[in-house]
């Protein structure tokens, strides 16, 4: 008999609730079809559910026809995109998670006080291009302790950072001491930009990674936060592997194990862990357990026009 054990919490973080139910809301009222401007959130299979449903994915506003309803994902977008849909009159709405608008407005905040902004994060994720398109100066991104040597700016410059919301705790922190060694007037946000629903799959994996011999993250190649799942158990000792559901599951990953461990990153829904436990059972019996974890009641409040549908 195998053991699996669930982390909990894991899957939906309330961004990503609100950003889906955007969308479905949206096409309750106005009809399909509607735009959404990249990935609403990084899971194919969601993205197929409201592509089914009526939805229309697209990279770029001009690929949207003339008085569209557009959806703007919920890794937000630069000011530039929202220039461009207020141009063409687009009836917008904003899907961005709160916890990515309120890392614009922090960066937004320092580059007011006349500090350098640096971004901790990683380079062409959605959520970096819309933090750094949404500050109207130069932002320098770092994504590692060497890129922080290289930085151009003067050490004793006023500076500031943020971080994209979906980093690993550890990663950040090796980076915010580099800056704080290198620059002598530096600045960061009092709570950390690491988002509670990162923080929280984050703590949780950790501890799974104590009791289980392999680690199964439920999650998309291109998910940040999924990744950094998987990093963490690897880190932790334990073997780690991605994977979107269960026909991605390798015989090999579990074979001869006793307990495996199972958690989904913040955009990957509960169907795809049940799909990854069914496929468990295909391989022999399993018996199920989830962690005590951290009970989760974020909700973020939809847009006014959406919030009676
Ligand atoms: S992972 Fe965090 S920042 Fe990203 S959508 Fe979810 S709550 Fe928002």
């Amino acid at each position: 008999m195998m053991r699996v054990i669930l982390a909990q919490p894991r899957g939906f973080c309330a961004g990503v609730v609100r950003a889906i139910d955007i969308v479905e809301r949206a096409l309750q009222k106005y009809g399909p079809p509607v735009y959404v401007r990249h990935e609403i959130v990084h899971n194919k299979y969601v993205v197929e559910s409201l592509k089914a449903k009526g939805a229309r994915f697209v990279e770029n506003l001009s690929e949207v026809p003339p008085d569209a309803v557009t959806i703007f994902s919920a890794h937000g977008v630069a000011r530039a995109v929202e220039e461009e849909a207020a141009a063409r009159n687009l009836p917008v709405l904003d899907a961005t998670c709160p916890l990515v608008t309120k890392v614009h407005n922090q960066g937004k905040r320092y580059v007011a006080q006349g500090r350098n902004l640096i971004l901790i994060g990683h380079a062409g994720h959605p959520e970096v291009e819309g933090t750094m398109g949404q500050i109207s100066a130069p932002v320098f991104l770092v994504q590692t302790e060497k890129d922080v040597e290289e930085l151009d700016i003067p050490v004793d410059a006023p500076a500031a950072y943020v971080t994209q919301t979906t980093l690993s705790v550890d990663d950040t922190r090796a980076i915010i001491a580099a800056l704080e060694r290198r620059f002598t007037d530096i600045v960061g946000p009092e709570t950390r930009d690491i988002c509670y629903a990162t923080q929280n799959r984050q703590t949780a994996v950790r501890e799974l990674s104590k009791l289980v011999d392999v680690i199964l993250v439920v999650g998309a190649k291109n998910s940040s936060n999924s990744n950094r799942l998987r990093e963490i158990g690897a880190e932790a000792g334990v073997p780690s592997y991605l994977l979107a559901d269960g026909s991605e599951l390798e015989p090999a990953w579990v074979e001869d194990v006793l307990t495996v461990g199972i958690t989904a990153g913040a955009s990957a829904p509960e169907v795809l862990v049940e799909d990854v436990i069914a496929a468990l059972r295909r391989l022999g019996p399993v018996e199920v357990s989830t962690l005590a974890g951290r009970e989760e009641t974020i909700e973020f409040r939809l847009p006014a026009e959406l919030a009676r549908v």
